[in-house]
């Protein structure tokens, strides 16, 4: 059985990455999401082990000087982490993992292992960004604030990742992304043969 591959997107928060992703599992057999561990506080609807692992500082802490991360960051003052183990224990299985980590996260990643499939999507404007987070509801007009400067300093990052795609259409987007990980996985093979 072949090993599947590792995919990491990295996006602004409320481009829309999440809302991508759920259209991209159903189009998508193979494809696993990696379960992060976060400092974070739960959003309404949020659940313990399917959107995060969410954890104290010290519990976070403690993960780390037992380095069961493939990379870590910090976000907008909370802590983030990809558990090492699952991930590879999915790739080994024959799965895609799929990592939705933000461009500190990336950069460890692809340093790590080059063969990582690295994407990033862009919202369609900064307007349509502040719209998007705004009407989902879920953040203080503070957090969002600091969510947008953020989101400019990111955007800049989107030079490092192998393909930049437009989140203006779910569906096309999704639909654009299934793609890329197709055509990569087909050079990755060639490569091997
Ligand atoms: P992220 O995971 O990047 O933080 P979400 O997936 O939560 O972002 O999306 C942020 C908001 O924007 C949600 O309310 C979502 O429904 C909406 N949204 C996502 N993609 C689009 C799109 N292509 N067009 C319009 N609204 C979108
Ligand atoms: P949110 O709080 O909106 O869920 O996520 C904030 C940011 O943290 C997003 O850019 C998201 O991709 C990123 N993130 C989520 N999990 C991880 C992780 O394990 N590692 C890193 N580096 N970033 C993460």
């Amino acid at each position: 059985m072949n090993k599947g591959i590792l995919i990491v997107v990295s996006a602004p928060s409320g481009s829309g990455k999440s809302t991508i992703l759920r259209r991209l599992l159903a189009l998508r057999d193979n494809l696993r999401f990696s379960v992060s561990a976060t400092t974070r506080a739960p959003r309404a609807g949020e659940e313990h082990g399917r959107e995060y692992f969410f954890v104290t500082r010290d519990e976070f802490q403690a993960m780390v000087a037992a380095d069961a991360f493939l990379e870590h960051a910090e976000f907008v003052e909370n802590l983030y982490g990809t558990p090492r183990d699952a991930v590879e224990r999915q790739l080994e299985q024959g799965f895609d993992v799929y990592l939705d980590i933000d461009v500190q996260g990336a950069r460890q990643v692809k340093a790590k292992r080059p063969e990582t499939l690295t994407v990033f999507i862009l919202p369609p404007s900064m307007e349509e960004l502040e719209r998007r987070l705004t009407g989902r509801g879920t953040d203080d007009p503070e957090t969002i604030r600091r969510r947008l400067s953020q989101a400019e300093r990111e955007c800049a990052e989107r030079v490092h990742f192998d393909y930049v795609i437009v989140n203006d259409e779910v569906e096309r987007a999704a639909a654009e992304l299934s793609g890329i990980i197709d055509g990569y996985k087909a050079r990755l093979a060639q490569e091997a043969y």
